[in-house]
Parts: structure tokens; sequence; C-alpha cells
């Protein structure tokens, strides 16, 4: 069995972002030479998130109306930010829209289902965040 690991970097100009990483992620395959198998993509900070769904506008703002519904962001309203932190509201986006994803690998393309598109979900940005790649098959 053969393994790949690659590390994405993102700095967003903005707090909060969603970006599609599926060119990235199509990339790493590319490298890994691997054409059956599965891979996983996290988010490796516990304020960004690592989810599938469509690439579509009106769809994101909807997201982000929804996420600011849950949580929204408040330096006050959280026991988290007593802490002297302002993030509690991305840790709780986070964990709404999720860690990470696995996609099986198939004839050396990831198996989407229809529409399917890989985003990374920016709650607390313009600092240095990490996504982990990891690949494994043959
Ligand atoms: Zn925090």
């Amino acid at each position: 069995m053969k393994s790949y690991t690659k590390y994405l970097e993102f700095n967003t100009k903005n707090r909060k972002a969603f970006i599609n990483i599926t060119p990235e992620v199509e990339e790493a395959l590319t490298q890994s030479k691997i054409r059956q198998g599965l891979c996983l993509v996290n988010a490796m900070h516990i304020t960004s998130s690592v989810f599938i769904n469509d690439d579509e506008e009106g769809l994101h703002r909807d997201f982000d109306t929804w996420l600011e519904w849950l949580a929204p962001f408040s330096k006050e309203k959280y026991r988290h930010n007593l802490s002297g932190e302002d993030n509690a509201d991305a840790h709780l986006k986070r964990t709404i829209m999720g860690r990470e994803v696995v996609v099986a690998v198939t004839e050396g393309k990831l198996d989407f289902g229809p529409w399917e598109q890989i985003f990374y979900g920016e709650f607390d940005g313009q600092r240095k965040k990490r996504v982990l790649v990891k690949i494994i098959g043959e």
C-alpha cells in the first residue's frame, strides 16, 4: 500500500472564508500516483473546517447567515472568551461544519457524487492555517 501526505496552507484576508480546495486535492492525488484508495482531507485547527458541498455562491451566503444565526460573533456572549480569546463562535462554527472529509479514489480520480466539491471553511482567519491531505491506497 502506498501513502501520500501533503499540507495545504491558508492565510485568509478576511476573518471568515469558504475556499474551494478541490483543485489542490486533485493535484495531490495526481502526485500520489494512487489509483484506488481513500483520500482524507482535514482542517488542522479547531476554528476551521473541511466540508463537501455545492460550489454555489448563494448557498455559501446561506451557510454564513445560518452559522451567524446559530453562533453569532460576539466577544461577550461566550464563556470561552472569558479566557481572553474572541473566537468562541469560530469553535462552534467549526464543530457544525465538520473537521474532515473522506473521498473514495477510483481509477485515479476523486469519486464524487453530483456537484460535490471540497471546501475549506475559515472562521477565525487572518493567520497561517493548515489542512492535511492524506491519501492511502495502491
Ligand atoms: Zn479559542
